[in-house]
């Protein structure tokens, strides 16, 4: 039977590119109603690969909560719960992690975007893609919502579900990615990057409780080139900035970057910016309100997640238990 799983770090609020990339697809599978149920963890074990802030993470965490309900992950079949209260998680990783090779670490991006070498690099960043096979597998998921920067971890978590499924038994679906457009957004700041929770620089990203003037002020001073005459166009090469911004607009209007292009030709890239800003903000608009809402209502979104965490430790455990058992650990 069909089983969604998916995550997001507790590594600041979220934003645009989250929320275009992965989190909306995870809300339109949910209304499908073609799942059974739908796994959706604050992966906060994975957030403390590096440095956290104890007051700050535990804040992101309910923060992270609010803006997924407010979202839209507020089915009945939704799990919303947090990584760390799950213990299978980590005990699928050990076992996952002893089928994993160095060689094959070494190849995934993760380690690599977080940290400048590899001295700096811990043991929990460089085994990440280990516990996020194990998140998945751990649930026998069918379908992962995650984005584009995801590929190469879902390749390996498919992997590790083929090995343990060789060795011992087949226990395990393979899991298949689902990503709707691939769309990665990238940094306001730095078009080259993607936009990221932990990047230093907030005015690279767009986060679903900025208010609309941040809006507007994030969009002013997004770089983009001068171009020929100061009018947009789409180059995702050449035009890095300025293209970012158009594939925001496309994906937020449901349209493509080809008809923002026909739609605003007439204006400068000036000009473009606080169009394609007043479109975000609508966009926004809903879901900062709903987010404002569930904030003055901690205990709600406490009771959510606890409830959540129950459920998933019970789906958890009975993996766990038949995984054992086929290694000969029970
Ligand atoms: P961090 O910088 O802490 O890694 P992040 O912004 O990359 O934070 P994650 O929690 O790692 O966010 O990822 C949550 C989901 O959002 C994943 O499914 C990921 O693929 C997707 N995602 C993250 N950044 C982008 C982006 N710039 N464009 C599209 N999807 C993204
Ligand atoms: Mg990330």
């Amino acid at each position: 039977r069909p089983t969604l799983m998916t995550g997001i770090q507790p590594t600041g609020f979220p934003h645009i590119g989250n929320y275009l990339g992965a989190i909306q697809q995870s809300v339109k599978l949910q209304n499908s109603e073609s799942y059974d149920k739908i796994f959706f963890s604050i992966v906060d074990l994975h957030s403390i690969t590096v440095p956290q802030n104890p007051t700050i993470l535990r804040q992101n965490i309910i923060n992270l909560a609010c803006s997924l309900l407010a979202c839209g992950l507020d089915k009945p079949q939704t799990v919303l719960f947090q990584q760390s209260s799950v213990p299978h998680h980590t005990e699928l990783a050990w076992i996952l992690g002893c089928l994993a090779t160095l060689n094959k670490l070494d190849h995934l991006p993760q380690w690599k975007e977080k940290s400048p070498s590899k001295e700096d690099v811990s043991l929990g960043l460089y085994s990440y893609p280990v516990l996020q096979a194990a998140d998945v597998l751990i649930y026998r998921a069918t379908d992962v919502p995650v984005g584009d920067d995801q590929i190469k971890h879902m390749e390996f978590a498919r992997h590790l579900a083929r090995q343990f499924n060789k060795i011992y038994s087949p226990v395990f679906p393979i899991p298949k990615q689902i990503t709707s457009q691939h769309i990665r957004i990238k940094s306001l700041r730095d078009p080259i990057r993607k936009m990221s929770k932990s990047e230093k620089d907030s005015r690279g990203r767009i986060e679903l409780f900025d208010s609309p003037d941040e809006i507007r002020e994030k969009l002013r001073k997004a770089v983009t080139d001068l171009g020929t005459g100061g009018m947009i166009g789409y180059d995702s090469q050449g035009r890095p900035g300025i293209s970012n911004i158009i594939d925001i607009h496309a994906a937020v209007e449901g349209s493509t970057p080809d008809q923002i292009c026909s739609e605003c030709a007439h204006l400068t890239t000036v000009e473009y910016k606080e169009r394609a800003a007043e479109a975000i903000i609508e966009m926004l608009k809903p879901i900062r309100a709903r987010i404002v809402h569930l904030r003055n209502e901690p205990q709600h979104v406490v009771s959510v997640l606890s409830k959540g965490n129950e459920i998933a430790a019970q789906n958890a455990a009975k993996t766990c238990a038949e995984v054992k058992k086929l290694i000969g650990l029970s």
